[in-house]
């Protein structure tokens, strides 16, 4: 449970950050703000800075970044709660009685990873303990029973009540059974959400389970959905959780390396081959959460995805969210349209080793699945993806040497890459093309949200204009759902310190990169961005329209719907490639 907001803010303005971690750590006066050797990793060239104006400290080596309170926590590995005892000691403000997590909440907690275990308990049971079609197709996929074993795989049975009654006999509460997302509204009760599906738990990497993911297996099942996970809960949230972590991270830190891949039966049939070394993230495109997560046991990662067209674009998003990460990946391609489960099946393992050990650097695999060779249209293309990747990486020496192997590879000059990449940083903080979403998908919501920051009086005559769901980022949904509702009047002019407040510990990093960006404001090019931004919401609608439409054929007010649509999209491209951004405001 939080302290109160106002406490919070005496404690904070009454401890300055700049004293505080000058206590800690020797900081140097340099411009505006202070440097130092970073206390988080290891460095010569002080790439720490603490930012007095903001009250905000950030490392632009690896990445750390909060408040006063977040330094405390991370420079002595404490709690929240502890770190605002020992400031408010501090300065000397007495603090209230400690208040607990209150009853209710904890045994939420609590009776939501009991639901999980017993739920895991029960499904692993109902596979492995006698003959049975699950189990059948599991080893006709070669999943051995040790596989079996080590990720708890399950088995969801065929009724719809299975799961539930077995848990209210074991005395759970049907109101925690609703919040577990394990089962669904019917009539007035609960039924089973999974049933007739293979189940595979998903732990936290400290080994609790959290979730599951789901899969049919039956020739001929139709339900739909063939891939079923549960969804988010107050103890699971995807985006900072990966698959098979648990299991695996020994084998990860042993190895210094870990090989990524996209799905639960990809990661098992490596490992089941001798690839212990694996993670998968969950079901969707890997987050900065998960890379930050991934990264904190190793920074030599392979990726290893399908080698269809879904699947390289997916490689390419991951490998981005690496990238600003400074960490840069191996990238493995299969043979065109293979998985790697089909591969190891067809191949075998030696077969793997040999396509591991030609992984190709960021601008090789770009350059294959831009198939660059094939004319120069293509290669310009590719090669104006890399320069964009190349733009993300700091250490000047390792750039260098990147811009080495590039122009090799793509048969220009090094002074050439080299002009490029300044003519991009000259206009940097623009949208490279916003219509063009290949490369970081959230690039476009970061400049946004970061110029809101900087310049929340300019920017707050278009929130009316711009809608939450614009934005995909989860944390710059947050962002902007604050500005935008504007709840506390003080919001738009106290960017730095405080906002951070207003969000988990874990986030201070991703928060703080956003509070540090000084960007210049153009209304033109705002305008432009939002626009970029708009179009590509309108996609989303388009696509789920078509894909109501494909199921409804009859339904002319959709079909008009959709129309419309299209003609805004067509307008508002016109309007963007003719660099008249129709005016938001009038
Ligand atoms: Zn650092």
């Amino acid at each position: 449970m939080r302290y109160d907001q106002n406490l919070l803010d005496d404690i904070r303005s009454a401890n300055s950050i700049v004293d505080v971690i000058g206590e800690y750590v020797p900081l140097k006066k340099s411009g505006a703000d202070y440097k130092a050797p970073c206390p988080f990793h290891n460095e010569t060239k002080p790439s720490f800075t603490v930012s007095p104006r903001l009250q905000i400290f950030k490392c632009f080596g690896c990445g750390k970044g909060g408040n006063v309170f977040t330094f405390l926590m991370e420079y002595e590995k404490i709690t929240f709660n502890e770190a605002v005892k020992k400031l408010a000691d501090r300065v000397g403000i007495k603090l209230p009685a400690y208040k607990e997590q209150s009853k209710e909440e904890k045994s939420l907690y609590n009776s939501l990873y009991g639901i999980y275990e017993s739920a895991l308990r029960y499904y692993h049971n109902n596979l492995t303990s006698k003959e049975n079609d699950g189990l059948a197709y599991l080893q006709s996929r070669n999943v051995s029973d040790k596989d079996i074993k080590t990720f708890h795989l399950g088995l969801a049975q065929k009724t719809q009540s299975a799961l539930y009654e077995h848990l209210i006999k074991r005395g759970f509460a049907k109101g925690a059974l609703a919040k577990s997302g394990l089962f669904a509204n019917s009539n007035g009760g609960l039924r089973d959400k999974f049933f007739d599906r293979i189940m595979f738990p998903v732990y936290s990497s400290d080994g609790k389970v959290i979730a599951f993911g789901s899969r049919i297996y039956k020739e001929g099942d139709d339900r739909g959905a063939k891939y079923l996970n549960s969804p988010e809960t107050t103890i699971y949230q995807k985006r900072k959780h990966l698959y098979g972590l648990y299991q695996t991270k020994d084998s990860i830190i042993k190895n210094d390396s870990a090989i990524l891949v996209e799905g639960n039966i990809d990661l098992i049939a490596l490992w089941h081959h001798g690839f212990k070394n694996v993670v998968a993230s969950l079901g969707t495109a890997l987050t900065e959460e998960q890379a930050k997560l991934l990264s904190r046991y190793t920074k030599n990662i392979y990726i290893l995805y399908d080698s269809d067209s879904a699947g390289k674009d997916a490689a390419a998003r991951a490998l981005n969210i690496l990238i600003t990460q400074s960490i840069f990946p191996k990238l493995i391609l299969l043979p065109a349209n293979t998985d790697p489960d089909d591969f190891l099946e067809e191949h075998g393992a030696g077969a793997l080793r040999d396509y591991i050990d030609d992984a190709k650097t960021f601008y090789g695999f770009i350059y294959e699945i831009r198939n660059a060779d094939k004319n120069l249209d293509n290669k310009r293309r590719a090669l104006n993806d890399v320069i964009a990747i190349l733009d993300q990486i700091e250490n000047p020496v390792q750039k260098e040497l990147y811009v080495q192997e590039c122009a090799n590879l793509f048969g220009v000059s090094e002074t050439n890459v080299f002009r490029a990449l300044q003519a991009l940083k000259k206009k940097s903080w623009k949208p490279k093309d916003p219509l063009n979403l290949h490369v970081d998908p959230y690039r476009e919501e970061k400049n946004i949200i970061q110029l809101i920051i900087s310049h929340p009086e300019q920017c707050a005559d278009y929130f009316d204009e711009i809608e939450i769901d614009y934005f995909t980022h989860p944390l710059i949904k947050k962002l902007f759902k604050l500005f935008k509702t504007n709840e506390n009047p003080d919001l738009l002019t106290e960017k730095g310190a405080r906002l951070l407040d207003y969000f988990d510990p874990q986030d201070a990093d991703f928060i703080s990169d956003l509070l540090f960006a000084e960007l210049p404001f153009s209304r033109n090019e705002f305008e432009k961005m939002l626009l970029g931004l708009q179009i590509r919401k309108l996609n989303v609608d388009l696509n789920t329209l078509n894909e109501y439409i494909i199921k409804h054929p009859d339904n002319e007010e959709k079909i008009q719907e959709k129309k419309a649509i299209k003609h805004k999209i067509n307008q508002l491209k016109k309007d963007f490639k003719g660099g008249t951004v129709k005016k938001l405001l009038s």
